[in-house]
């Protein structure tokens, strides 16, 4: 790995399970569940968003097909979803000390200010 990715690289602040809004792109406006997040390249794969069309080749006792199947998406592409706002927004993380004396991390909405929960 090169040193510049070594010294860009940051925790992204998306998760699996989130709920995302696609902004840019041809799946702008999609809003999708992020099934898994790659931080080393920075990039998340989202449910039903850049749906890719393989062409698997077939083999002796397995027949060709056409796969479609989800392709990782630049996290700086999609936003958190804000169900308050009902779009993709920008938001801040939070830390507080909750009564066991544990840190707990939560995310702000910076348009709407309402903590993001999601299930
Ligand atoms: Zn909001």
């Amino acid at each position: 790995m090169s040193m510049l990715k070594e010294s860009c690289k940051r925790k992204l602040s998306l998760k699996r399970n989130d709920l995302i809004q696609v902004m840019v792109g041809k799946d702008k406006g999609k809003i999708g569940k992020v099934m898994r997040v790659d931080a080393e390249d920075m990039r998340v794969l989202v449910e039903g968003v850049n749906i890719v069309t393989r062409h698997v080749k077939g083999k002796q006792n397995a027949p060709g097909e056409i796969r479609k199947k989800e392709s990782a998406i630049h996290y700086a592409n999609v936003l958190l979803y804000c169900s308050a706002c009902v779009r993709g927004v920008r938001h801040r993380r939070l830390r507080h000390v909750d009564a066991d004396n544990k840190t707990v991390v939560q995310r702000q909405c910076v348009r709407c200010k309402n903590m993001i929960v999601q299930a």
